[in-house]
């Protein structure tokens, strides 16, 4: 049987994608997300389904606990759980900084630390981080996401330098837009509306969350000695 491979955010968009693409390429799968029955109705074989907010790392540790007693050491991890309330500095609510930041930041190291031992111990391993064009651009009303997508993209390059000498490698996915749930959580219709507004005018229609699967497959199916660091992603007319 091909080795463990767990993904948080599993429950939609790329994370669904994932545990679909990785499943059916025969690995079995962890998923992990707050809204365990959507994991659930996938109806995946070989997977294991765990209610776990990336913001506790007690629930990721013990969700591998249990995929790994039936199915061995995970050998990646892809931390895609996130979560996007766009808004601007001036009036924006800190509790939506606050959720962006302990989801986006501290639920990928909280990802990060549950497996890294494990993974250096057997000196091989991958850890795919997910963070987005707006962790290297900076747009206008995404202060706090792109403070946390920044963050993705800084901490994953320390990890990966600290990794590396383990033979453990650490990919950093950087996807432009794609149409998924995530813009459905933003609590400002007026930058909401905004955001709708330029992906039509752009016509950013084409890319899927299973482009976004394919890719992360591809380097992770890379030989353990090449590590694609860093993947921007976007749809073809995205500026
Ligand atoms: P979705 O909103 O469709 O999926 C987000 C996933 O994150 C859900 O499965 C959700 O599960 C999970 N999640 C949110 N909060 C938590 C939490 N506290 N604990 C555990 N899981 C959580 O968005 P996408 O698939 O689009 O986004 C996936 C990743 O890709 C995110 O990191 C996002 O920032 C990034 N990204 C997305 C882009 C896009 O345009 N779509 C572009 C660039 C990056 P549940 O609610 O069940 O817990």
């Amino acid at each position: 049987m091909k080795p463990l491979v767990g993904i948080t955010g599993a429950s939609s968009g790329f994370g669904r994608a994932l545990a679909k693409k990785f499943s059916a390429e025969g690995y079995p799968v962890l998923l992990m997300a707050r809204r365990i029955e959507r994991l659930e109705e996938l109806g995946l074989e070989n997977a294991v389904c765990a209610k776990v907010d990336v913001t506790n790392i007690d629930e990721i540790r013990a969700a591998i606990d249990m995929a790994e007693a039936q199915y061995g050491p995970i050998d990646l991890l892809v931390n895609c759980a996130g979560v996007m309330l766009l808004g601007n500095l001036e009036n924006q609510s800190p509790d939506e900084w606050r959720q962006m930041l302990d989801v986006n930041v501290m639920g990928v190291m909280n990802g990060m630390q549950a497996v890294m031992d494990s993974m250096k111990e057997r000196r091989h391993g991958t850890i795919v981080n997910v963070s987005s064009t707006a962790g290297v651009e900076a747009v206008a009303n995404h202060a706090a996401y792109c403070a946390s997508k920044f963050g993705v993209v800084g901490l994953s390059e320390v990890a990966r330098k600290e990794l590396a000498p383990f033979d453990v490698r650490v990919i950093r996915v950087l996807p432009g837009a794609v149409d998924t749930e995530l813009l459905g959580h933003t609590t400002n219709e007026e930058v909401k509306a905004g955001y709708i507004e330029w992906r039509e005018a752009n016509k950013v229609n084409s890319i899927t969350p299973e482009d976004i699967a394919d890719t992360i497959y591809f380097a992770y199916s890379m030989p353990q000695g090449v590590n694609i660091r860093e993947i921007q992603i976007t749809d073809t007319h995205q500026d």
